[in-house]
């Protein structure tokens, strides 16, 4: 496959180097286990997902009456109010943009070994995509923390963050480590037959696996 990049030291060797000359590391094209790692963290994402919809987002104390509320209670509840403007903008970075995450993540590790109905380019744009939207993940967590350190008014109203703001950041955080994880090269390799079997698709090229195989008469 070329040169691989040693990656302790950034020195380039043939392809076929098992062992950076300069510095002794094991060389490695790919990393065999990339996709166990996205699976892994796509998992652990998704588990804190749920507890961060379940619980209290934004616990609200005045000084007659005490409220919690969850994501989704809280949106609808501004729409009751008439901010229904509002309530899609919480529902869409809180609920909209997390699950459209775990979808293509999904979609893309799926793809690797099994055959993918979109083409190479297109799954390289969504990765593109989902890494890009990472970094803006966290606004409901930005505007739960803004809101309780801003709104302290003694013994008139206060605004505490609830547990579920915690699940919602590590989801965000473990779905973007899974996102990271994902090496987007993997997409491209469908076209390149020399790969490790852990990483190989299943049946991307027939011709390739049955030259790998040893002939059935030739042992006997
Ligand atoms: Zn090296």
């Amino acid at each position: 496959m070329g040169l691989v990049a040693c990656r302790r030291c950034a020195r380039v060797w043939p392809g076929s180097a098992r062992r950076c000359g300069r510095c002794g590391h094991g060389l490695r094209s790919r990393d065999v286990m990339a996709l166990q790692k996205v699976w892994a963290l796509w998992v652990v994402g998704l588990i804190c997902y749920i507890p961060a919809n379940i619980y209290t987002m934004l616990e609200t104390r005045t000084l007659v009456s005490s409220q919690t509320n969850t994501v989704i209670g809280g949106a609808l509840e501004l729409g009751h109010h008439g901010d229904w403007g509002v309530a899609m903008v919480i529902l869409v970075a809180s609920v909209g943009i997390p699950i459209s995450k775990f979808i293509v993540i999904a979609m893309l590790a799926y793809g690797i070994r099994n055959r993918s109905f979109l083409s190479p380019e297109r799954r390289q744009l969504m990765h593109e995509l989902v890494e890009y939207i990472g970094r803006w993940s966290m606004i409901d967590v930005f505007v739960v923390a803004i809101l309780s350190a801003l709104v302290h008014l003694g013994a008139l109203v206060s605004i505490q963050p609830g547990i579920a703001a915690l699940f919602f950041a590590m989801s965000v955080i473990f779905t973007m480590l899974s996102a990271m994880c994902f090496d987007s090269r993997l997409i491209w390799d469908s076209m390149v037959d020399d790969l490790p079997p852990e990483i190989r698709p299943k049946s991307a090229h027939p011709q390739a696996d049955r030259a790998n195989k040893p002939e059935e008469g030739a042992t006997a």
